[in-house]
């Protein structure tokens, strides 16, 4: 099996002592290595597609806690609305909306994360700071008993500079301190999670280093 045993126990030690949660992220893999991992004990999984995700919903334990990370188009809220535990990507008032719509009509309340904007690329998705101040003033104006805005995520600079990515680290965890509903901030990933958890980060997306190197990158 691709999964990597002595990575998943020795991350889950590391993350258990600072009372971080582990999203392990499954994108590209397949449902084998999803059991597998779910037999040591996992129980939050994250996943990119719409798509992908429904069909891994559909073949794999109910008891999980499917995380949707990746950038999620308002049309397809639909369709994840009915298991979704929390979406990381929320980065739209009518994003949101549609969210507070779709849950409604399963009379439930779903968990989101706003995605804010803190690397350097310009092709990361994600609000700057004055745009989640606008839309958590929406949020506090509108009525939207559906949905539950639990915290921020972001990702940091895909760079080798550690100086630049603690620095983008400490910027999100600030924003996050000044919203006292707020209980998660999702930051870290393989390469940086170790800087993200020293910076704040209660809740890490972690894939390649459990499940291996994806084939493409996506
Ligand atoms: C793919 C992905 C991850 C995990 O990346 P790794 O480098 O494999 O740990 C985390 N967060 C998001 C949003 C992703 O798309």
């Amino acid at each position: 099996m691709s999964v990597n045993i002595t990575a998943y126990n020795q991350l889950k030690e590391e993350l258990e002592k600072n009372k971080v949660t582990l999203v392990a992220v499954s994108k590209t893999k397949p449902n084998e290595d999803i059991q597998d991992m779910y037999d040591l004990g996992q129980r939050d999984f994250g996943e990119n597609y719409v798509q992908e995700l429904n069909a891994k919903h559909e073949a794999l334990p109910k008891d999980i806690r499917w995380h949707f990370i990746g950038h999620l188009q308002s049309n397809k809220v639909k369709y994840i609305a009915p298991f979704v535990h929390l979406i990381h990507g929320v980065d739209s008032a009518s994003l949101l909306k549609e969210v507070n719509k779709q849950a409604g009509k399963f009379n439930t309340v779903i968990g989101c994360l706003l995605q804010v904007h803190i690397a350097q690329e310009e092709t990361k998705f994600g609000l700057d700071e004055a745009e989640l101040r606008e839309l958590m003033d929406a949020v506090a104006a509108n009525d939207f008993p559906h949905v539950k805005i639990k915290g921020l995520m972001g990702m940091a600079s895909f760079t080798e500079n550690t100086e630049q990515i603690k620095k983008e680290f400490e910027h999100l965890h600030s924003l996050y301190k000044k919203y006292p509903g707020f209980s998660i901030l999702s930051m870290g990933m393989s390469s940086d999670y170790r800087i993200a958890v020293e910076h704040g980060s209660n809740m890490v997306r972690i894939g390649s280093l459990l499940f291996g190197a994806r084939e493409y990158n996506r």
